[in-house]
């Protein structure tokens, strides 16, 4: 369907480069780390890594990465991802808390997020082991900033209470799209108003906690219904939010309806900033955790 929507010129990807990308990249080969940033080749490495000013390396040298734990495989099947699915994935390597904890403590980034597949097999989701990865990484490197972007645990608070007291700075979780088309996008077992609640429960279990979501566009969203989610968003305080182009991984997953312009991209970084997120990251090539460290250090650490 729509073979008339053509990629635009815009999402042409950049080859990377700079100092610390470099340096990064050169130490990474020695350490059994498996960075989502490489794995997924995302089109952002040069300016994560940098911390910043692109393939100049001008920003303020903050450099992002994200780590997945708890495997690769997924119990949820999103009809926009791609990664692999099962009902009954191999268990969690005990040692991983530790082992990525030392490994990402002598690599050199200043922000790391933790992210991982949906584990609808552990009685927790997975939330004791982000727990316990976040604690470890605390330990080692105190002054490393780390946020844990996580599935909604399907509504489990407990294991919301559970992450959000474990040390982590950014409690992260996608809506992913609108609310009309949830249904559509998400796997069933996921849900506009569950994430809502998981999102609003991060913030309200520990003051100051700092809470982020994010939305992919292109899948068919009108402008009233971001409008909404966004909205939805502020209401139960969202601190930032990050907006990309939903780009299709393959013909068996759902098609592009629209390639959203750069200029319509700027539009709601400044209508989200209007009505109070602290800061907004929205362009055809912004992921969930875009530059995180760098804007963090700019809009929220004073
Ligand atoms: Fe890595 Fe995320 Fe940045 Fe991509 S957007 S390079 S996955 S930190
Ligand atoms: Fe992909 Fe996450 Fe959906 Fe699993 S829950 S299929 S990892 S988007």
């Amino acid at each position: 369907r729509d073979p008339s929507v053509k990629k635009p010129e815009w999402l042409r990807q950049r080859a990377p480069q700079g100092e610390k990308f470099s340096k990064l990249q050169e130490s990474l080969s020695k350490l059994k780390l498996n960075t989502v940033c490489v794995e997924a080749q995302c089109p952002n490495i040069g300016e994560c890594w940098n911390g910043g000013g692109g393939a100049g390396g001008e920003g303020d040298g903050i450099a992002t990465a994200t780590i997945m734990l708890l495997g690769d495989t997924c119990t949820r099947g999103c009809r926009f991802c791609a990664v692999k699915t099962s009902r009954n994935p191999a268990p969690p390597d005990p040692m991983e808390p530790q082992n990525t904890a030392k490994a990402i403590a002598s690599w050199g980034v200043d922000y790391i997020v933790l992210t991982s597949v949906d584990r609808d097999d552990l009685p927790d989701g997975g939330s004791g082991h982000f727990a316990e990865t976040v604690k470890a990484m605390k330990n080692l490197k105190p002054e490393i900033l780390v946020e844990c972007l996580t599935s909604d645990f399907r509504g489990d608070l407990e294991a919301v209470f559970k992450l959000v007291h474990s040390g982590l700075d950014v409690f992260a979780h996608n809506i992913e799209t609108v609310k009309r088309l949830q249904r559509i996008v998400r796997d069933p077992r996921a849900g506009y108003d569950q994430s809502l609640s998981v999102l609003k429960h991060g913030k309200l279990f520990k003051e100051g906690m700092i809470t982020k979501s994010s939305i992919m566009l292109g899948l068919g969203e009108s402008d009233d219904e971001v409008k909404e989610a966004m909205g939805d968003l502020r209401t139960i305080g969202v601190d930032i939010l990050t907006l990309g182009q939903y780009l299709q991984p393959t013909p068996l997953h759902l098609t592009v309806k629209e390639y959203v312009t750069p200029e319509k991209f700027a539009f709601w970084k400044d209508y989200g900033e209007s009505i109070g997120f602290r800061y907004v990251a929205s362009g055809p090539l912004v992921r969930s955790s875009y530059r995180a460290g760098e804007l963090f250090v700019q809009k929220l650490s004073n």
